[in-house]
C-alpha cells in the first residue's frame, strides 16, 4: 500500500522505517497509517522534528524476549517464545494485553504495541503503550498444560513488570482464567499483592464490567457514530465476526439496543442465523467458546442456521459490520462486498482487522469507519479503572463502571470527531483518532526531553 504521507519529516521517518523493518508488514501498516494521517499536524509543529519525536515514537523503548519451557501431560518438554514490547511510557506505565497465539512474533506485537500507544492516549487515562505474549497455541491443550505454561511465562515476565512500570492484561487467547494463573504466579514469586495485571477475577481485585468492556464500549462508540448519522440500532441487522470475548459482548449490547446480529464466526468459518442470535443462542456460543468447541456446533442445535466452512461473513446483506476476531479480516475484496451489500457503518472490535486498502475503499464509498484504536478502547479504559480501584483499595459498582465506560467512549468519539473536523474531513475517524492520540503523547515526549 502506498501511503499518502505529505509531510517531509513524516516521509523521511517512513522511508527509514519501511527499509529497516521490511519484514514487519503489520507494524508498517500501523505506522504508515499514522504517519499519513498526522502529516497535516506535523506541518504546523516544527518542534517535533527538532526533538526527534517521530523517530522515537516508532521505536519501542524496550523489547524483552525470552524462552518459555513447559511440560505437557505426558511429561514431554516443550519450548515457546515469550515477548513483552514496552513501547512508550510518556503518559503512564506501559499498558496492553498479552496474546497467546501461533502468529505472535515481533511484527504482530510491535503493531499491537504501537496501536496501543495512541489508543491509551485516547482513553484520557494515564497509560503508556505496550503489548506482549507468546506463540503458544492453547487449542487442544488441557487445563493443566495451559496453567503450567502461564506459570512458566510469568516466571520470566515478573521481573519486567509492576503496578507503576508495566501492567499487562488479557488479549486473544488470554482470558480471565489465564490472567488469574499468571497473577497467582506473580504473587508467589514476589510475595506482593499489587495490581500488576488487569482483567483479574472479581474476588481478587478485578473490576466489574471488565469482561464486557471492549464489546460494550465498541457498541457505545457505534451508537455515537449512528447519532451523527441520524439513526440508531433499532431494527438494524448486524454482521459480527469472532465468537470470543469482544464478539460476545458486542452481540449482547446490540441485542439490548434493539439490533439483530445474524452472523458470528471463528477460525473454522461463520454461521448465518437470519432469525438473529438472541440471548439464549448467544449463551450457547459462549459455552462453545469456553469449551474451545467449533462454531459449526451451533447449526446442530439451531437447524435453521447455516455454517459456511472457511468463509468470512462479509458477503451477507446487512446494515452494520463489526469485525471482532483478529487482524486482517477485511481485505479490499471484502470491503467491496460490504459496500455492495449496503453496509453503512464498520467499527473495529478487533485490532486492525481491516487492511489499509479496504479502509480507503470503505471511506471513499461513504461507509462510516471507526478504527479499533478508538472503537475498541473500552477494554483498556476499564483496565485503567481497575488500576485506579486497586490503588484505592476499593470496588465500584457495575452501574458506576458502566457509566464511566460509556462516558469515556463518548469522549473518545467526540474527540476523534472534532479533531477530524479541524484537521481532516468530517467523519474521518481514522485521522481524528490518530491526531488526537498522537498530540498528547508528542507533547509529553517533548516535555520530558530527549529520552
Ligand atoms: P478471544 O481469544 O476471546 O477470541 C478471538 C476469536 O477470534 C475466537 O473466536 C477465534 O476463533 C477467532 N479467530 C481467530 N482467528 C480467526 C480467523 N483467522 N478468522 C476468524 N476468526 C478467528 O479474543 P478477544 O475477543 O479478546 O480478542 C479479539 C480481538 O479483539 C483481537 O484482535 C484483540 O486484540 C482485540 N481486542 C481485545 C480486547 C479485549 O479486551 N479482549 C481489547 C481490545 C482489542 P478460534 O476459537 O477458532 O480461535
Amino acid at each position: 500500500m502506498e501511503y499518502k504521507i505529505t509531510n517531509a519529516y513524516c516521509k523521511r521517518v517512513w522511508d527509514d522505517l519501511s527499509a529497516r523493518y521490511a519484514d514487519q508488514g503489520h507494524f508498517l501498516q500501523a505506522a504508515g497509517l499514522v504517519l499519513q494521517t498526522i502529516s497535516p499536524v506535523v506541518d504546523k509543529m516544527p518542534e517535533l522534528e527538532k526533538t526527534a519525536v517521530l523517530e522515537r515514537l516508532v521505536e519501542p523503548e524496550r523489547i524483552i524476549m525470552f524462552r518459555v519451557p513447559w511440560t505437557d501431560d505426558k511429561g514431554v518438554p516443550h519450548v515457546n517464545r515469550g515477548y513483552r514490547v514496552q513501547f512508550n511510557s510518556a503518559i503512564g506505565p506501559y499498558k496492553g494485553g498479552l496474546r497467546f497465539s501461533p502468529e505472535v512474533g515481533l511484527d504482530v506485537l510491535k503493531f499491537l504495541g504501537f496501536e496501543q500507544i495512541l489508543k491509551n492516549s485516547l482513553t484520557t487515562l494515564p497509560m503508556g503503550g505496550g503489548k506482549g505474549g507468546s506463540d503458544f497455541d492453547a487449542h487442544g491443550k488441557s487445563e493443566g498444560e495451559v496453567m503450567r505454561f502461564c506459570q512458566s511465562f510469568m516466571t520470566e515476565l515478573y521481573r519486567h513488570i509492576g503496578a507503576d512500570t508495566d501492567v499487562p492484561a488479557g488479549d486473544k487467547g488470554v482470558g480471565g482464567r489465564e490472567v488469574a494463573w499468571m497473577f497467582g504466579q506473580y504473587k508467589r514469586i514476589t510475595n506482593a499483592w499489587t495490581g500488576v495485571l488487569t482483567g483479574k477475577g472479581l474476588d481478587f481485585g478485578g473490576s466489574l464490567i471488565r469482561p464486557e468492556a471492549t464489546g460494550y464500549g465498541l457498541i457505545y462508540f457505534a451508537e455515537c457514530m449512528l447519532a451523527k448519522m441520524g439513526t440508531d440500532f433499532k431494527g438494524k441487522t448486524c454482521l459480527v465476526s469472532g465468537k470470543g470475548n469482544v464478539a460476545q459482548y458486542a452481540t449482547e449490547k446490540i441485542n439490548q439496543l434493539g439490533g439483530k446480529v445474524i452472523t458470528m464466526s471463528d477460525s473454522s468459518g461463520y454461521i448465518l442465523d437470519e432469525d438473529g442470535i438472541d440471548a439464549e443462542k448467544l449463551a450457547y456460543i459462549t459455552e462453545l467458546a469456553a469449551s474451545k468447541a467449533r462454531i459449526s456446533e451451533y447449526v446442530k442445535k439451531y437447524s435453521k442456521a447455516k455454517f459456511f466452512a472457511g468463509e468470512k461473513p462479509w458477503g451477507v446483506k446487512a446494515d452494520y459490520a463489526f469485525p471482532c476476531a483478529t487482524q486482517d479480516e477485511i481485505y479490499e475484496e471484502d470491503a467491496k462486498k460490504l459496500v455492495a451489500n449496503g453496509i453503512k457503518l464498520v467499527a473495529e472490535g478487533a485490532n486492525m482487522p481491516t487492511r489499509a486498502e479496504a479502509i480507503a475503499y470503505l471511506q471513499a464509498n461513504g461507509v462510516r469507519f471507526a478504527p479499533g484504536k478508538a472503537a475498541n478502547a473500552g477494554g483498556v479504559a476499564v483496565s485503567g479503572l481497575e488500576m485506579s480501584q486497586n490503588s484505592e483499595r476499593l470496588s465500584w459498582t457495575r452501574e458506576e463502571v458502566d457509566a464511566k465506560l460509556k462516558n469515556i467512549m463518548t469522549q473518545i468519539h467526540d474527540n476523534a470527531w472534532n479533531t477530524a473536523k479541524e484537521f481532516a474531513t468530517e467523519g474521518d475517524y481514522v485521522s481524528g483518532a490518530n491526531i488526537y492520540g498522537f498530540l498528547k503523547v508528542a507533547r509529553a515526549m517533548m516535555a520530558q526531553g530527549l529520552c
